[in-house]
């Protein structure tokens, strides 16, 4: 246990001296000193002095500077695997978040469940090769799906949002082809997760993170943690009532948001008016040509986006809303509508309390994420391997 708030200290307070550590974990300076004496001798801590910390004054004597002391970045490695609906992605992060190696490859996804799981395995041996890690040096793989996933059986409610998945057990089929344990959620969560640990929503403890891509999902963090509801399928934002009179949706309901403001909705709108083939690509570059059918339908997209935030905003009352996926290249022209629709639909003093941001991290928020996900684990991973 003292071992753990050691290295729990470490992970949120990289280069913390022994004073810091005894303030940080409540454990006496002598406690400190030889536990972390134990830790540098197994590779897993290191010395080093850096600028000032909090204990400087109080360590360092007269312009001694205090020795420093952090996690071996390189000690042990984390794994994300992101699964989209055309492609896999993969990144290799050390213990600090760093990826070392951040890699995709193109695939089927949808309708080739073992082709695609065959596919990542391929890309986690090769982005292991590549960064020279050694299998055992890895913590565990993070692995994100676009659909929801049922917390209660591991089990993928894929029927209508990813054809081909059903009666799929994802984590376990990648699990039997890696031997590495697989920790498996949906694709929106882990993009909240990945903004939060890495991107625009970093320091934020209230947000709703929502990915408007083939589909459209929130992933929900309160006062720190996922929030993923009873059976795990919290954030179904996609398939919330935005239209009553308009297009069934792949989920079986009628006007759902995704069928008005997923990208490949928006870009339907236009290869009508425009008697063209428009792809979520294309949609993108007349938004930036300046095109006005195209900034038009984007910003009703985003207009109905933010009505249905609105009501997120009411009952969840987030500091941030981070935008993410395709859809969110489009920048103010997406972004301004959804802002001033949670203004005009929310009550004002949780409208006054958000901000609408886009992500930072664009398409690698999931597969970050998903690292992310065996990153917040890792103290505990770390002090395991410290007993055998
Ligand atoms: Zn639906």
């Amino acid at each position: 246990m003292n071992r753990l708030r050691i290295i729990e200290a470490l992970y949120r307070h990289p280069l913390s001296s022994r004073g810091d550590l005894a303030r940080h974990t409540q454990l006496s300076r002598a406690t400190v000193s030889t536990l972390v004496e134990e830790m540098v001798r197994a590779g897993l801590v290191e010395e080093g002095t850096g600028p000032g910390s909090s204990g400087a004054g109080i360590e360092g004597g007269l312009g001694r500077p205090p020795v420093l002391l952090s996690l071996v970045s390189g000690a042990a490695f984390a794994l994300g695997l992101d699964f989209g609906h055309t492609h896999i992605r993969v990144a290799l992060c050390d213990l600090s978040g760093e990826p070392v190696v951040d890699d995709y490859s193109l695939a089927e996804v949808d309708h080739a469940p073992s082709e695609s799981l065959d596919l990542a395995q391929r890309l986690v041996h090769d982005a292991l090769d590549t960064a020279g890690v050694a299998s055992d040096r890895l913590l565990g793989v993070g692995m994100g799906l676009a659909a929801p996933i049922n917390k209660a059986t591991g089990n993928l409610e894929a029927n209508g949002i990813l054809p081909g998945w059903h009666g799929i057990r994802p984590a376990a089929e990648m699990e039997a082809r890696l031997g590495i344990p697989v920790a498996l959620d949906n694709d929106a969560n882990l993009g909240a997760l990945g903004e939060k640990a890495f991107g625009a929503a970093r320091g934020v403890d209230d947000l709703v993170y929502i990915r408007l891509s083939a589909g459209i999902g929130a992933g929900i963090i309160i006062a720190g943690q996922p929030y993923q509801g009873h059976v795990g399928v919290a954030g179904e934002i996609g398939h919330v009532l935005s239209d009553p009179h308009g297009p069934i949706c792949r989920c079986g309901n009628r006007g759902c948001l995704e069928t008005i403001a997923s990208p490949v909705a928006v870009a339907a709108l236009l290869q009508r008016s425009l008697r063209q083939p428009i792809t979520v690509p294309r949609l993108l570059e007349l938004v930036a040509e300046g095109d006005r059918g195209a900034r038009r339908a984007v910003a009703d997209a985003g207009e109905a986006v933010g009505q249905a935030l609105s009501t997120v905003v009411n009952i969840l009352n987030p500091e941030l809303v981070v935008v993410g996926g395709d859809l969110a290249q489009a920048g103010d022209i997406l972004l301004s509508p959804i802002a001033a629709a949670i203004e005009r639909h929310s009550v004002a003093p949780a409208a006054a309390a958000v901000r609408v941001t886009a992500g930072t991290l664009g398409p690698r928020a999931e597969v970050l994420g998903a690292a992310a996900l065996i990153l917040a684990k890792s103290p505990r991973a770390l002090v395991a391997r410290l007993g055998t």
